[in-house]
């Protein structure tokens, strides 16, 4: 790009030689580019080829005259500025111009303070323009960019608030969802008569365990054992948690004291069945667990905590018995 393309660019349409060569002597002198043309039709060819902010045009003119030189760029480049020049007596015509769109017009013959008056008043009102736009489009850009963070902060906040919900090494739910899971649990069968039951589990000789094998090997065995429980527990409606170190419990919905007894003896034997070393075990060589059933149908007044309390002692009825068994 040459200076002189950088300079604010006008057309400048007339069909007057005299006033062509006169405007343009003024604008130039003061830093504009000015291209000329000498009618409306002209004017119009050169306005589509070139990128010119301002057209300053003739009212009256052979061929195409002013108001339709405006019509047609405001159609072309509806943000262009247009100034349109009349003589004396056509008044009506300039407030015509004005309410199709034109910036402002020039009274001829105009004097010189006063054409460099209106023209760098367009250009203000260009560069205003141009200004807001951008602050428009930054805004919108930052408006988008602020509706994306949002987005990304939902989702990482669902993820948090279900990995608030389950036991950090396991995977399974952790003791805070189970307390929830157990009071919803509690009062529906409390409303149905309905029998809650729970199962609680707990590793043979895990301490043994973690002595022999190290604590990493202890926590890959809770990992395996959780796991094992899970996938022979759980229907929907049941919830599996992660009750404290290396003791597990399982709410079941609407299932009776026998029917979870036998469903106890399914998980204590695949926990078995898992064949996970442990040679340090008085009652087994692999790695195994003892389960407390208790199920009942709550009484008005009755706190959870009874339940848990009675499948807690079943579990030590297991452990005294020689343990990797089921008591209720
Ligand atoms: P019992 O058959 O009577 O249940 O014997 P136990 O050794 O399993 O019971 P005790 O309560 O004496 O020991 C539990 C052990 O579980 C102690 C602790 O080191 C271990 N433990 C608890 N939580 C974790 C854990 O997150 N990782 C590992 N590796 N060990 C754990
Ligand atoms: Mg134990
Ligand atoms: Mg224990």
């Amino acid at each position: 790009m040459t200076a002189d393309m950088k300079k604010p660019a006008v057309l400048l349409i007339d069909d007057e030689e005299a006033i062509l060569a006169g405007i343009s002597y003024v604008l130039e002198k003061n830093g504009y580019r000015v291209v000329t043309a000498n009618g409306g039709e002209q004017g119009l060819e050169v306005f589509k080829k070139e990128n010119l902010q301002l057209v300053i045009t003739d009212l009256v003119m052979d061929g195409i005259g002013g108001l339709e030189v405006l019509k047609q760029v405001k159609e072309i480049k509806p943000e262009t500025m247009v100034v349109i020049m009349t003589g004396h007596g056509e008044m009506d015509s300039s407030i015509e111009a004005l309410r199709l769109g034109a910036s402002d017009y020039l009274l001829k013959p105009c004097k010189e303070e006063e054409l460099l008056f209106r023209v760098t008043r367009c250009f203000e009102k260009l560069q205003m323009l141009n200004d807001a736009k951008k602050t428009n489009e930054k805004l919108k850009k930052s408006v988008i960019k602020h509706q994306e963070l949002e987005k990304s902060l939902r989702a990482s906040n669902k993820q948090l608030e279900l990995l608030s919900t389950l036991d950090g090494l396991t995977g399974i739910a952790n003791r805070r969802t189970f307390e929830k899971f157990l009071e919803r649990e509690w009062k529906s069968s409390m409303r149905h008569t309905q029998p809650a039951t729970a199962i609680m589990m707990d590793i043979d000789f895990f301490k043994l365990y973690n002595d022999t094998y190290g604590h990493q090997a202890g926590d890959d065995c809770l990992k395996k054992v959780a796991r094992t429980i899970e996938k022979s527990l759980r229907r929907p409606g049941d919830l599996v948690a992660r009750y404290g170190g290396e003791e597990f419990v399982a709410i079941l919905s609407d299932t009776s004291q026998k029917g979870a007894f036998s469903l106890a003896e399914k998980v204590r034997a695949s926990v078995e069945a898992l064949e996970i070393p442990h040679q340090a075990s008085p009652v087994n060589k692999f790695v195994t667990i003892s389960l407390g059933v208790a199920s009942r149908v709550p009484e008005r007044g009755d706190a959870s905590s009874i339940l848990i309390s009675e499948a807690d002692q079943s579990l030590y009825k297991a452990k005294q018995e020689g343990r990797n068994r089921v008591m209720e």
